[in-house]
């Protein structure tokens, strides 16, 4: 089967999110860039933090922004937002062009690493803020708006907690407030710039299911920002991929992760990270290193780049691919085999073995220092071109 990459491509399904209250809310990005003026003593050259960028969120998604730091993603956050305006491009919310609208007239809520609270307001005074700030035909009267805090101090599980004060509060439970607070105006789209940041290991995962929780019951609109791969594949819809202000791929993280766009894409995602190898392609078959692991068709001949997912290899004594094992470390339910190979390009060639069957489970037998042989599973491989990095599709022979 010849491989399809999908660079972008709509989330199906969406179209049944429909809230009942109607605020649910299409986000679309035409042409958006962002530059900065340079600065710096040494260089006064402009930066150009987002670069031409096209995406449509349908209503009731949760897209994950993801990429490493400085790619640009708070960037498009603060464009969504109105805290910044762009360069060029527009933003619509549903058919409203909103690129002039100042960020109180969009309808969003916002939160960040920081939680920002006010410290010596109570969370319930945290929460009421925004309401307290409406004007005209959208003020509330008292008993109005705390309902509206207290719906929201349930919906996040914080109702328990009105009357302390931030301080008082553990960084999972203040951030829980700063999500109520950007909930209580109903918002048509919700902007969370790395959230979860400040939050321990444990907490960040209990605080990420809950935020999948809570949108997928208000179903409303949402950006996510992360630089954690494993954050944003485990929450998101889809996953937009961004590098140098481009976005480098946008799918569901399955999709992203079993068919990447380029090597950036594939380095991206994974952990461990996906094993790199120079190779070649010669006379229809593909090599790493001087192994000749599997017959490809659809490729000229030439020097590769060979992504190997750490799940995508078979131990053996057929295996064609050899290296020289250093060590193996266990993880409970999966077993590493730490390896050397002479076309690796990453330091170590890592190796994910399952515990499950007897064969994973007796590699911590095999002695340090020997050569072990492992099968290639052809859809666990990936070529890229030396040059342009692009991934190239191969049909496996
Ligand atoms: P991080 O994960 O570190 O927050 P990011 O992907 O969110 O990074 P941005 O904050 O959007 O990245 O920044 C993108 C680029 O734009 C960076 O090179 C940054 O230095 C630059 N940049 C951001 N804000 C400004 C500004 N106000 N003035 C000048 N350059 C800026």
């Amino acid at each position: 089967m010849p491989c399809q990459i999908r660079r972008d491509r709509r989330a199906t399904g969406t179209a049944g999110y429909r809230k009942a209250n109607g605020i649910h809310m299409e986000v679309v990005l035409q042409n958006l860039t962002k530059k900065f003026p340079g600065r710096d003593r040494k260089n006064r050259s402009e930066v150009t933090a987002v670069n031409g960028i096209n995406l449509e969120i349908p209503d009731g998604e949760l897209i994950g922004l993801l990429g490493p730091s400085g790619c640009g993603k708070s960037t498009v956050l603060n464009l969504i937002s109105g805290l910044l305006k762009p360069t060029e491009g527009q933003i619509f919310f549903g058919a409203d062009d909103v690129t002039k609208l100042p960020p109180e007239n969009r309808g969003i809520g916002l939160v960040f690493q920081n939680y920002a609270l006010y410290p010596h307001l109570t969370v319930r005074q945290n929460i009421l803020f925004p309401l307290e700030n409406l004007k005209g035909k959208d003020k509330l009267s008292k008993a109005e708006m705390a309902k509206k805090a207290e719906e929201a101090a349930e919906l996040v599980q914080i109702d328990g907690l009105m009357d302390r004060k931030p301080s008082e509060l553990s960084g999972g439970q203040q951030q829980r407030v700063a999500i109520a607070r950007a909930l209580v105006k109903t918002p048509k789209v919700l902007l969370l710039d790395e959230p979860l940041s400040n939050l321990d290991a444990r907490l960040r995962i209990q605080t990420r299911e809950e935020i999948r929780r809570i949108q997928r019951e208000t179903r409303i609109t949402t950006v996510f920002v992360t630089h954690d791969q494993e954050e944003a594949m485990s929450i998101s819809d889809r996953i937009a991929v961004m590098k140098d202000g481009v976005i480098q791929q946008i799918g569901r993280p399955q999709e992203v992760y079993d068919s990447p766009a380029n090597l950036f894409v594939a380095k991206f995602l994974g952990t461990p990270p996906i094993n790199v190898f120079a190779g070649q392609i010669r006379e229809h078959m593909l090599y790493i290193g001087s192994d000749a692991v599997f017959r490809v068709n659809g490729v000229s001949d030439g020097e590769v780049y060979v992504g190997v997912r750490p799940e995508g290899f078979v131990r053996g004594e057929t295996g064609v691919f050899r290296c020289k094992l250093s060590r193996v470390e266990v993880m409970g339910r999966d077993i590493s085999m730490v390896c050397e190979n002479a076309a690796s390009l990453n330091p170590a060639v890592r190796v994910i073995v399952g515990t499950q069957d007897e064969r994973g489970a007796e590699t911590v037998l095999v002695p340090e220092g020997s050569e072990v042989r492992f099968a290639l599973i052809p859809r666990k491989v990936f070529l890229f071109d030396r040059k342009t990095e692009e991934r190239i599709c191969f049909e496996e022979n």
